[in-house]
Formats: structure tokens, sequence, C-alpha cells
């Protein structure tokens, strides 16, 4: 638990922002509620409150996901974000859009909620049980997802979030063995694309 500097409020840390106002003073923790209050009032913009915090969606396979949204206003525009939470400092599905200061909130909160229905729409991973051993492989010749820090490690190793689920690097190359002597090509993709 983290507490906000400025009001107080307990937080599971997620979304704290580390603020520093002054180069010469201590910089500040605060919560996502006093940083979009703070930098609304700066850059003379809305801070927009009237949206659910919460969303549930299904995906391909009837399965619920429960999502917490949220938004932090820039300088450059307001990202909009929505985040599942499967355990404790655990993501799975998290999906992020960008909003100019022109564009509407509704908007914004509409490209969010088509893209999590997107993003739920199909899965990359199949998962069979054969002779007792759970089997993992790629679904077809295209994956999607997200790469975070496996902090397993010390090193800079990394882990895969796809489907929501986590594969660490060696399952991910296991996978891709099956794949043996074709080719591949890699993309990155910035989160608000
Ligand atoms: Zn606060």
């Amino acid at each position: 638990m983290e507490r906000c500097q400025w009001c107080g409020k307990d937080s599971s840390g997620y979304g704290m922002v580390v603020l520093t106002i002054k180069e010469d003073e201590p910089s500040q923790l605060i919560c996502e509620d006093c940083y979009n209050r703070y930098t609304a009032d700066m850059l003379g913009v809305e801070d927009y409150k009237d949206f659910e915090k919460e969303a549930t969606f299904k995906d391909c396979d009837g399965i619920d996901h429960y999502f917490q949204v949220g938004k932090k206003i820039h300088p450059t525009g307001i990202c909009w974000k929505a985040v599942e939470f499967t355990g404790v400092d655990k993501i799975g599905y998290s999906f992020e859009v960008h909003q100019d200061f022109e564009e509407d909130s509704n908007d914004a909160l509409r490209r969010l909620y088509k893209k999590i229905r997107k993003g739920l729409s199909q899965k990359f991973i199949k998962r069979e049980v054969f002779q007792g051993h759970e089997l993992i492989s790629f679904k077809d010749n295209l994956v999607e997802g997200r790469i975070e820090w496996d902090d397993r490690y010390d090193d800079r190793t990394p882990k895969f979030i796809i489907d929501g689920q986590e594969y660490s690097l060696e399952e991910i190359g296991r996978m891709m063995m099956s794949c043996e002597g074709w080719n591949f090509k890699l993309e990155i993709i910035e989160p608000t694309e």
C-alpha cells in the first residue's frame, strides 16, 4: 500500500505518479486523481470524471474480464486506460487510447471500449491437454501481446502477456520451435496504437 502525499488516500500503488514540481524540491508521490486535478488546472483543460470506473467484457470463449478504467492527463493529451488486474501486481489484458484535447472524452472512451472488444474477440494461443500434460502452441501464424519485465530474473529478461495471460521467454521459445526453420517478422507497437 502506498499513500498519496497530497490527499492521504491509500492506493495499491498502481497509477501513482512521482511528481517533481521544482528541480530543487523533493519529488512527491501522488495518486492519479490528484495528478489529473493538478495537470488539468495547469493546462486549463477539463478533468472529465463522469465515466464508468469499472467495466466487464466477455472474451470470445465467454469468459468475463473485469477492467478498471482510468485516465492520465498529460501535456500532450489524455491517456485512457482499461486494466485487468489478475493478482497482486499482475496485469492481464490492458488497453490504452490517446485523446487529443479537442476530442470529446466520450468519443475517446467509445474508442477504448471498441479496442477492448476487438482485443477480446480473438485468441492467439491454443491450450490442449495431451496425456495429462498441458500443451501450448500458437493458434495461427500471428501472435499479439504485451512485453513486460520478468521480475523472476535480475537481468533484462522479458515475459509476454498474450490473451491476458503470462508466458515466459522460454515458453514462447518452445512454441516457436514448432516452426523451426521458418522465417518471422517482429513488429513493436505503441500501447495507444
Ligand atoms: Zn491524492
